[in-house]
């Protein structure tokens, strides 16, 4: 990687700003799933052992519409790190209290402070109100941005270091996240965040072919800049999922009531030409599981490329199952993003395990398996196959706009080599 890691700087007597994705499920004041606060152990650790100080910050869910609730204050967090640790943490929240305990702060100390995005300036999200003039809607933007300057400022006043190991908010320019390196003098990558961006990285820009990408969930306008951008980049693309659907009437099938975006008909074709010219395979559903309606007790009927009228398409079919996990399991990269059909379902979720099953074999047989977050992930670990995957990333929503070929601001802002 062409950016400093943690590895680059002396930690002795520093203290590191450190942002994470501590943006953990919480219900009733409960952490329900820990995967990214150990996700951030590993940075946290080493700073700790290398004679840092430690302050850390994140977001959790939304307090910039609710304001701090039981259920997005760090402090929870805060309390479930200090005991996973074992390892007091000061968590502070506001300002004030943060300006104290940090300048209190001895070699090996750990502060976190109050959820980010308490401060709407963190975001600095601007969207033009119902009458409000151009000119007002720009100057009301142009202040939010000085305030977003103001609160990087302060966050980077409580450092000598900053750190990003949140990968999964680093498609985000916030203060935390990336305006925060225009004030401090070393920003450096996290080990997260640096084998994030190693595995996703290689696979998209360097692969070892054959290079196959799987591609489902709801919208293909969700992922059309996915699609065109892997297109050049992959031997086979597989699409499966709700989307698989505009693809298919783009080829002239019927669709019955399935899931499909009319206005991305010509996008479509357009991309099924594309990958005509760029000589890449381009997998789209032999059959389909349709039901006739969207229920877990829907009846059900195995149809090939047509969806009968008043019926939909929920799921691949068991030979599209087959076609599907032969492409994969002779590839040496594999990618995989969206569910192949509504697999929170247990009629329709045979497509989505099977495909899953064959993503598993990738890493036995030499090759390299990237979950690319967000629903895939949740499949993965419900089918108990997680540990033979090669990497499976923490962000969703980052990982696809890496996969759009996008530079993450989060990723930029950190110093040079
Ligand atoms: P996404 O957030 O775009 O990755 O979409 C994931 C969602 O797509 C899951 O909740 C799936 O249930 C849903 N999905 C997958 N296949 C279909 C389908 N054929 N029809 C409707 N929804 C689907």
């Amino acid at each position: 990687m062409d950016k400093k890691t943690l590895q680059d700087v002396e930690l002795k007597g520093k203290k590191v700003i450190m942002r994470v994705d501590f943006n953990v499920p919480v219900k009733e004041g409960v952490i329900k799933d820990d995967t990214r606060i150990k996700g951030a152990l590993p940075s946290i650790k080493y700073v700790i052992d290398n004679g840092g100080s430690l302050i850390l910050m994140s977001h959790m869910g939304r307090p910039d519409e609710k304001g701090i609730t039981s259920d997005t204050t760090m402090k929870i967090v805060a309390d479930y790190l200090s005991k996973m640790l074992g390892k007091e943490i000061t968590f502070v929240a506001d300002c004030a209290e943060a300006d104290a305990a940090v300048a209190s702060m001895k070699e090996g100390d750990i502060v976190m402070l109050e959820n980010t995005r308490y401060h709407k300036e963190e975001q600095a999200k601007c969207k033009q109100k119902d009458g409000e003039s151009d000119e007002d809607f720009k100057a009301r933007k142009a202040a939010l941005k000085d305030q977003q300057k103001v609160l990087a400022q302060k966050l980077a006043s409580y450092g000598d270091i900053y750190c990003n190991d949140a990968f999964g908010t680093a498609h985000r320019a916030h203060a935390s996240t990336a305006v925060i390196t225009k004030y401090i003098g070393t920003s450096v990558a996290g080990f997260l965040m640096e084998k994030e961006i190693a595995f996703l990285g290689n696979a998209v820009e360097k692969p070892v072919r054959p290079f196959v990408a799987i591609l489902g969930g709801a919208k293909v306008s969700d992922k059309l800049a996915v699609v065109n951008n892997l297109l050049t980049k992959v031997n086979t693309l597989i699409i499966g999922g709700g989307m698989a659907y505009t693809f298919l009437k783009a080829m002239g099938h019927n669709v019955g009531n399935s899931l499909c975006e009319d206005d991305q008909l010509t996008y479509a074709k357009e991309m099924i030409e594309k990958a005509k010219s760029l000589n890449v395979d381009f997998l789209l559903p032999v059959d389909n599981i349709a039901a006739d309606k969207f229920d877990a007790e829907a009846n059900t009927q195995i149809v090939g490329q047509d969806i009968p009228e008043g019926w939909m398409g929920l799921d691949i079919g068991p030979k599209t199952v087959e076609l599907y996990a032969n492409a994969i399991k002779n590839a040496k990269t594999v990618v995989w993003n969206g569910p192949m059909g509504c697999f929170e379902m247990e009629k329709f979720n045979k497509g989505t395990f099977g495909v899953c099953a064959a993503v598993a074999e990738v890493k036995g047989n030499g090759g390299i398996s990237i979950i690319g977050g967000g629903d895939s992930v949740a499949a993965v670990n419900k089918s108990g196959l997680a540990e033979k995957m090669s990497h499976i990333s923490t962000g969703g929503g980052a990982s696809l706009e890496f996969l759009e070929g996008k530079d993450l601001p989060g990723v930029v802002a950190l110093s040079d080599k």
